[in-house]
């Protein structure tokens, strides 16, 4: 427990609820969740659930017409193929690569990780006693990992490559092609399996299509753990019920790991989720178009703010923007500012505006907003950031 930390989201969750409640005016770019609400017909077969007394434990696995509903999706949307009994529904996305780590990683094992990262890969793979290889992914890169880079990090002890895609922070996503390629590092190095966190995968603002390594190389299935939920998709983050397809022993021993734990997810969570995979998502589109109509707006007004730099992210409901052109630069107090989180610290000193600093994303100097928040809250924010690099001098 000493070797990990708590996340930085959650942290910076808690201090802003701290000054909100100390009556300070602060607005939060912090959000990493759709502020849609759960679709009604969503909710109303989660009250069926209970109306109708589904309401007790469920297979350790998940409900099996919930395990076929995902299966069917892989098969529908991804091109895998997974019986049910392939499949483990677990509390969360996050749980899924939890158990997937704890049943698989071994003191020494090393675990590849691409820069800028998701916040929990790295101390997940630390509480389960392994080893995190952060490798950067510059944005010259496009924020992706390249087959170069992914063979100068494996070892003979790596045991997992996760990927992300399209990701939190950048938005970044992969090309068939570009999977392919990691494919190819991939086939030389037997001892590697991939975790593959496709949490965003319906969040894209590109018609691209939306590929899987395990599909663009049916070599990798075996080796593979597609993780997945319903949290982002659907915005049913507090439902808690994410999955996890892959080969059968893996699976098992998540199963058994979950036998000992949580027992299985909530019953009445996964009759919702069911509902949801069955759905046409027929909001998503809207939803979709209003996320991308937002990550407009904040880019024209952020690239406007001098030392502020942004690309166009692909998918996810984010922006990593760069904030190297603020380093070096001091308040009007004096104070020098150095690093990524002095910007975000300053952001909220001076400005009352929440942003998390690159630093706890791995790579340097950036801080990410959200975009999963009304229009006016981010023009309000990047009026308070455009104030306070004005005062910033050089
Ligand atoms: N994976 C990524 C990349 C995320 O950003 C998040 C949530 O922020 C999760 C997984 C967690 O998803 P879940 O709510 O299903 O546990």
């Amino acid at each position: 427990m000493r070797r990990i930390k708590p996340s930085p989201s959650s942290a910076a969750a808690d201090r802003l609820a701290q000054l909100r409640r100390g009556g300070r005016d602060i607005v939060s770019l912090l959000i990493g969740e759709p502020d849609f609400d759960t679709p009604a017909p969503i909710r109303r077969a989660a009250i069926d659930a209970i109306e109708s007394g589904q309401t007790r434990y469920t297979q350790t696995a998940g409900m099996l017409a919930l395990r076929q509903a995902i299966a069917a999706k892989l098969e529908r949307e991804n091109g895998l193929h997974y019986e049910p009994r392939d499949v483990i529904v677990t509390v969360g996305a996050k749980h899924a690569i939890f158990n997937a780590l704890s049943v698989t990683v071994e003191p020494g094992d090393e675990v590849v990780i691409p820069a800028p990262y998701w916040v929990s890969y790295p101390d997940m793979v630390l509480a389960c006693d392994g080893t995190p290889v952060v490798v950067a992914c510059p944005e010259t890169e496009g924020f992706l990992l390249t087959p170069a880079t992914l063979e100068a990090a494996i070892t003979p002890a790596t045991r997992w490559l996760i990927l992300n895609s399209p990701s939190n922070p950048t938005g970044a996503a992969y090309s068939a092609a570009q999977l392919r390629r990691l494919a190819d590092v991939l086939l030389r190095h037997p001892q590697v399996m991939v975790l593959t966190d496709d949490i965003y995968e319906h969040i894209r603002f590109t018609t691209a299509d939306n590929p899987h390594i395990a599909a663009v190389e049916p070599a990798m299935r075996e080796r593979t753990l597609v993780v997945n939920g319903v949290s982002k998709t659907y915005a049913m983050t507090g439902w808690r019920i994410g999955y996890a397809a892959g080969p059968a022993e893996l699976i098992a021993a998540m199963d058994m790991l979950q036998s000992q734990s949580t027992s299985c997810a909530c019953s009445i969570s996964q009759a919702a989720a069911l509902a949801a995979l069955r759905s046409e998502a027929s909001f998503l589109p809207e939803w979709v178009a209003t996320y991308r109509a937002r990550r407009d707006k904040a880019l024209t007004l952020l690239n406007a703010i001098p030392g502020l730099r942004c690309g166009a992210p692909e998918g996810a409901f984010y922006l990593f923007v760069d904030c190297a052109g603020l380093i070096g630069k001091r308040t009007e107090q004096g104070q020098r500012i150095d690093t990524d989180l002095d910007v975000a610290l300053y952001f909220l000193e001076s400005a009352g505006v929440a942003v998390i600093g690159g630093t706890s994303y791995g790579l340097s100097p950036y801080f990410r907003i959200s975009i999963a928040t009304g229009i006016e809250v981010i023009e309000e924010a990047c009026r308070r950031m455009a104030g306070a690099v004005a005062k910033l001098s050089a």
